[in-house]
């Protein structure tokens, strides 16, 4: 049986969390302390490929210290050069983050394995009714003070939110964005091709870049089909049925969508009778699920059924900014025909798979 490890990545294999040592504050870490956490991350996953070469492997990662820097970057270079959509800072996150993963050749290379990655700009298919255009929810860009906030929303139109208060008790609030259901991913079989080649794609880069179907309007003997910008296709009626997809501003989930891919990969092989075991693995700053997490208690998961996993979700105690989402997502993952998942973190990867680390998820 053919083994497919899929690694989802999370904020901490790419930025790392930074304090100033004088003040205490935290510290938005630049591009060398990005790439420098990169590289420790893919030393880590050459160090593993290397020792299991008869797997396949496919990368995702998450973006959301990259898009809030984009974005911050866009709104004050906003007098002098247009402004970015959400949508295209995602796909700028996946582009840069691509080529710094990318280093992961040069980890293998040096270990004597030539093998390359390849990012995917990955587009992924949401619901245009998805409840979440109604109600944002996905934090995003800078802090700011509640004045700030509304003076922002005011002039720029974007929708603020209470975030938390900070060290001193005051409240930051943050722009928030639609974070809709991942429900199709366009470029599946080229990922697929990527990998029947040898290689390591990377894809759904920071949940992928959302993009809904657009419906056609008639009008005589044509349909429409407008997107953005006053972009408009348009096709004969009785020509056969054309799919448009139209980019729009929100921020996908990145391990819903990991998920989404390895379930999708695993029912294409399926589908052409082939045996594929997709393993989907995420990674995060956490080693695995704990009980009373942060309380004197707390206490580590090491092994989780679908049943126990489902128990425990039901009973509300994984926060939908962080734990919630992972969680979500193995259970889709489970659900869906997958047979094992994991919650770990790097450092601990081949502890994690010798059940002496992390959490390992099992369909039953
Ligand atoms: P990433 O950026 O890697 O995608 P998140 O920061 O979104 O990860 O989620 C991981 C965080 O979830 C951990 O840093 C931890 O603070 C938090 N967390 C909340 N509840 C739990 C729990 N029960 N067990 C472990 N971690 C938890
Ligand atoms: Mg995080």
């Amino acid at each position: 049986m053919r083994k497919l490890y899929l690694f989802a990545l999370g904020g901490n294999e790419i930025s790392p969390v930074l304090t100033d040592p004088e003040t205490g504050k935290m510290v938005n870490p630049d591009l060398p302390a990005q790439w420098r956490q990169a590289w420790k991350t893919c030393e880590k996953l050459a160090e593993f490929i290397v020792a299991h070469q008869e797997n396949a492997y496919l990368l995702s990662h998450g973006n959301g210290p990259q898009i809030g820097n984009i974005l911050l970057r866009s709104e004050f270079a906003g007098d002098m050069i247009h402004k970015l959509p959400i949508d295209v800072c995602g796909a700028d996150t996946q582009g840069a983050l691509g080529y710094m993963l990318a280093q992961l050749s040069n980890s293998l290379r040096v270990r004597g394995l030539d093998l390359k990655t390849a990012e995917i700009i990955t587009q992924v298919i949401v619901d245009h009714e998805d409840p979440a255009f109604q109600d944002p929810t996905k934090f995003i860009g800078p802090p700011m003070t509640c004045e700030e906030a509304a003076e922002y929303q005011k002039n720029l139109g974007y929708l603020c939110r209470y975030y938390k208060l900070n060290d001193q008790g005051k409240e930051i609030w943050r722009r928030v964005v639609p974070s809709p259901k991942p429900r199709e991913i366009i470029e599946i079989d080229i990922i697929e091709s990527c990998l029947n080649s040898g290689n390591i794609p990377i894809a759904v880069g920071g949940g992928g870049i959302p993009v809904v179907e657009v419906e056609a309007q008639k009008e005589g003997n044509l349909e429409h089909y407008p997107c953005s910008y006053d972009i408009t296709y348009q096709k004969p009626v009785d020509a056969p049925p054309a799919k448009v997809f139209c980019g729009v501003e929100g921020v996908i989930d990145k391990d819903l969508s990991s998920s989404l891919l390895a379930t999708s990969l695993m029912e294409r092989a399926q589908k052409r009778g082939e045996d594929l075991q997709v393993e989907l693995v995420i990674l995060t700053d956490v080693d695995g699920v704990k009980l009373n997490y942060q309380q004197p208690d707390q206490e580590d998961v090491r092994s989780l059924s679908l049943a126990e996993v489902k128990e425990l979700q039901q009973s509300g105690i994984f926060p939908s900014g962080s734990m919630g989402p992972k969680i979500e997502a193995v259970i889709a993952f489970l659900e869906s025909g997958g047979q094992k998942a994991y919650i770990t973190n790097i450092q601990v990867l081949e502890q994690t798979f010798a059940g002496q680390a992390g959490t390992q998820f099992l369909s039953s």
